[in-house]
């Protein structure tokens, strides 16, 4: 494992860096992109931000939003992914013809994380990406102002599910402080993050809802193409539904399975503490943290649940006799 200051020399040292984050991604994932692309600016880098995906209206507050490109052409000489346990997750955005020589620093909070980079900054206990980016931040010498603040307190806030999770340690407590001090509305963030959502979700989730099973301790639901076209739903992921049914006191574990356009499953993984689905998530390809983590499987969607079904009774049952 490497450290800060590993990261902040290479990234020092380099010229034109791009900055990647995961396909469908989060609050930490754009969040975290968006506030290190700032500072970077702020250093005098030429920096191109890059995700394979389309950044979720949601998030279409953040400053500079708008500069994050689907692809990238343009040579680089580093390599930076944000919130990325593998080099899968980059999507097609990593092009080994044009990057395979192209150092990579790898900065993660994923317990799951492979290493792939040539510096692995990866701290599972990290409450997300960008309460890691926040030391970074200060290691590069650059001062946070307001938008690299409101940007990095989005990721913290996302992935701390607003200070509720028990990665929700007195140093996040400390960091959000700080962001707040540099310009960033903690009200104002929570409100656009927990507070507000397109009708068009809740329909979503009422459809859904509607259609839940409890499986011994395990409580799932699906998200179908038939549902989304019916609706008029097209935003990537459940939009916080996996993390709603996860408070359901009868289940310890909560599933969504998602069906994407092209057949493939996206499945979303929770649970409470004390028990841990990040691994049968790795074992199907997938990663995460201990209480959330997913994966991605070939359709049809009967074949997906019924293998994590199987693969999530099995794993509860060996972590329940063993408590
Ligand atoms: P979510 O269910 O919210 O999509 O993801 C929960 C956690 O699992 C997040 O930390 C996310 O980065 C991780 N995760 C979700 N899907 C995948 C996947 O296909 N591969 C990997 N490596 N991690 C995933
Ligand atoms: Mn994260």
């Amino acid at each position: 494992m490497k450290t800060v200051q590993e990261a902040a020399k290479q990234i020092s040292d380099a010229e034109r860096i791009l900055i990647v984050c995961h396909v469908s991604p989060d609050g930490d994932a754009i969040g975290s992109m968006l506030g290190l692309g700032l500072t970077l600016s702020e250093a005098q880098k030429r920096v191109i931000l890059c995700c394979a995906d389309p950044v979720p209206s949601q998030y279409r507050y953040l400053p500079h939003w708008e500069t994050i490109a689907r692809s990238c052409s343009e040579r680089c000489d580093l390599l930076v992914t944000l919130d990325c346990s593998d080099l899968d997750r980059l999507g097609a955005v990593y092009d080994p013809s044009t990057l395979h020589d192209v150092p990579i620093v790898n900065i993660d909070h994923h317990t799951t994380n492979v290493e792939f980079g040539d510096v692995n900054w990866v701290e599972p206990e990290a409450a997300a990406t960008a309460q890691m980016l926040v030391r970074l931040v200060h290691g590069l010498g650059i001062s946070l102002n307001a938008d690299i603040a409101t940007c990095l307190l989005t990721g913290i806030l996302t992935d701390t599910l607003g200070f509720r999770t028990s990665a929700t340690t007195p140093e996040v407590m400390e960091t959000a402080i700080q962001l707040m001090k540099a310009g960033a509305s903690l009200p104002e963030l929570t409100d656009r993050i927990f507070g507000r959502r397109p009708m068009r979700t809740i329909e979503m989730w009422a459809t859904t809802l509607q259609n839940l099973h409890l499986e011994g301790h395990i409580l799932w639901t699906e998200i179908t193409q038939r549902m989304r076209r019916r609706i008029g739903y097209q935003e990537n992921g459940d939009a916080g539904l996996a993390n709603f049914l996860s408070t359901a006191n009868e289940a310890d574990i909560a599933i969504i399975f998602d069906e994407q356009q092209d057949g493939q499953v996206n499945v979303s993984m929770r649970c409470v503490p004390g028990y841990d689905v990040s691994q049968v998530a790795f074992d199907l390809g997938g990663g995460g943290h201990a209480q959330a983590a997913g994966c991605t499987l070939s359709g049809p969607l009967e074949g997906a649940r019924t293998r994590v079904l199987s693969m999530l009774q099995k794993s509860w049952s060996m972590q329940n006799s063993s408590r």
